[in-house]
């Protein structure tokens, strides 16, 4: 008898009916002999619903008070999935909390990092045979305070409670399988990839794509987790994530597509140091710095960038150049980065959208 660790993503909870479906779909598989906790997302765009709340009430919310408002989304969906999975077989599910969990956290308000998981009423409830449904993303800090994980966080609350409780396996459930070598949204010839290891899937993850949160992969690492994923409504697994993974069919990994970057040519001391953690790539020039930041900011303008992620890039320069010519001419090119894992392009405006399939075609 295995005990699995599942996650289950915003979108596969999106409406009652998805959590009914998704209910049924969780007591076949305990019924089937494994023993389940299940980690859960806010229903659909429910966090987005709410930081936008707050911020028709207030330009500047404390980060405090944020918590204690976009941590009630994921009480939403333990609350109804416990409900939905009783409601079929009585007393089955019992939903937590991070803190009723023992989820502890340091002080660091929207974006906190796991200290530790106490997890006995955790263990209460699996010797019971039930099945917990804890809620993602949220934590208790050690002043006693609600704290969040960082958007995505529900990943990194998986693979905490997978090692907390030493389970076999953590699976991580969304409307996509896994990792492919490309969007599949913007490059038909995208295949999914069957296994990656640790440090090419944090490259991947911290390059923008959304499979999976890079914090959840940099601390399954650490806590030797291995990870699945997989489609939630058949239950495919896609991408396994180990130390073991080896790049099978050739050096390259993925291409990552990331319109969510801003840029600006500023002066070193007023910009940077207030803005340190959203700084994705920063460049130093006599006449004017240039600054690169994840996601959008006022007074930036929208870049996007083209990375491709594998081992031993740099030896690679002939495709690299054929890279940067299909990208554009050098005024489209804002600047790249260049390191043994990855050559990342940062382009103007959306222009890399339309180019994906033809640097895809490159490479793979
Ligand atoms: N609900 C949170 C978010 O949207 C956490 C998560 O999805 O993992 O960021
Ligand atoms: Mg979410």
């Amino acid at each position: 008898m295995a005990l699995i660790v599942q996650k289950y993503g915003g979108s596969s909870l999106a409406t009652p009916e998805k959590i009914k479906m998704l209910a049924e779909r969780i007591i076949t598989r305990y019924d089937s002999g494994d023993r389940l906790v299940i980690v859960v997302s806010a229903m659909g765009q429910t966090t987005n619903e709410l930081e936008a709340k707050a911020h028709a009430v207030s330009s500047n919310p404390t980060p405090r008070e944020m918590d204690m408002l976009v941590s009630i989304g994921e009480r939403e969906s333990i609350s109804l999935m416990a409900i939905a999975i009783n409601s079929i077989r009585p007393e089955l599910a019992v939903s937590f909390t991070g803190s009723q969990i023992g989820l502890i956290t340091d002080n660091n308000h929207g974006n906190a990092r796991i200290l530790e998981i106490k997890g006995d009423r955790l263990a209460d409830a699996l010797k019971a045979e039930k099945i917990p449904i804890i809620a993602g993303f949220q934590g208790v800090s050690t002043n006693k305070e609600i704290t969040t994980l960082g958007r995505g966080g529900s990943d990194t609350t998986a693979v905490a409670v997978t090692s907390a409780l030493k389970a076999d396996m953590c699976e991580i459930y969304s409307d996509v399988a896994g990792v492919y070598s490309t969007d599949p949204k913007l490059c038909s010839d995208a295949v999914l990839i069957s296994e990656l290891d640790y440090d090419t899937m944090l490259t991947i993850s911290s390059l923008g794509a959304k499979v999976l949160k890079d914090a959840a992969v940099e601390y399954a690492h650490r806590l030797g987790v291995k990870i699945t994923t997989g489609l939630t409504w058949t239950g495919e697994t896609g991408t396994v994530i180990s130390d073991t993974a080896s790049l099978d069919r050739n050096k390259f990994a993925a291409l990552v597509y990331n319109d969510n970057l801003s840029y600006k040519y500023c002066d070193f001391k007023d910009e940077i140091l207030d803005r340190l953690s959203e700084v994705r790539f920063f460049q130093r020039s006599a006449e004017r710095s240039l600054l690169i930041l994840n996601g959008s900011a006022e007074g930036y303008n929208q870049c996007c960038s083209l990375s491709i992620v594998g081992s031993g890039i740099r030896s690679c320069s002939d495709t690299l150049k054929k890279m940067l010519d299909i990208t554009g001419s050098a005024a489209d090119i804002i600047s790249f980065d260049i390191s043994d894992l990855k050559f990342e392009i940062f382009v103007k405006d959306s222009l890399g959208k339309g180019i994906v399939s033809g640097i895809h075609r490159l490479f793979f």
